[in-house]
């Protein structure tokens, strides 16, 4: 068994969930897609593979693997809330477009090495790391020309 789907199912035994196929199905499509997608985005995605998980299933499907911390949220500038892998994954930082709701990612160790630093003066502990800058993206910078 994959390691994430170790987890998850780990998480669905201890918590007394219903241990339904459909939850490894969309948790196996996520796992094997990289970037910043919406429910409705991983849902087309998923249904290419599993036609008969609907969007409803997706959505619940990943609200689970977000509670078993295979998956983090970030809002995009669209209000639209975006899921990203979660399960050692290293920290970034994420530039989101305010136009298109594009999210792409920058390494942000040095700041993060900065940010441990202030922490450490606070004897603040830190969860998660995180750097986030709106703007607008080279593509709408260039259609609103
Ligand atoms: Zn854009
Ligand atoms: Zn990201």
């Amino acid at each position: 068994m994959q390691e994430e789907a170790q987890v998850l199912a780990d998480y669905i035994a201890k918590n007394a969930l219903r241990n339904t196929h459909q939850r490894f199905d969309v948790l196996d499509v996520f796992i094997n897609s990289e970037g910043h997608f919406s429910i409705e985005e991983l849902h087309d995605l998923v249904k290419k593979k599993h036609p008969n998980v609907s969007y409803s299933s997706t959505f619940r499907a990943m609200q689970v693997i977000e509670q078993a911390g295979l998956a983090a949220r970030i809002r995009g500038a669209d209000g639209v809330f975006r899921f990203e892998h979660f399960y050692k994954h290293h920290d970034h930082g994420h530039l989101v477009c305010v136009k298109c709701g594009q999210i792409f990612e920058y390494d942000n160790s040095a700041i993060i090495k900065l940010q441990k630093k202030i922490a450490a003066r606070h004897k603040f502990q830190p969860l998660r790391f995180g750097a986030k800058v709106r703007g607008v993206c080279q593509k709408c910078q260039k259609s609103s020309q």
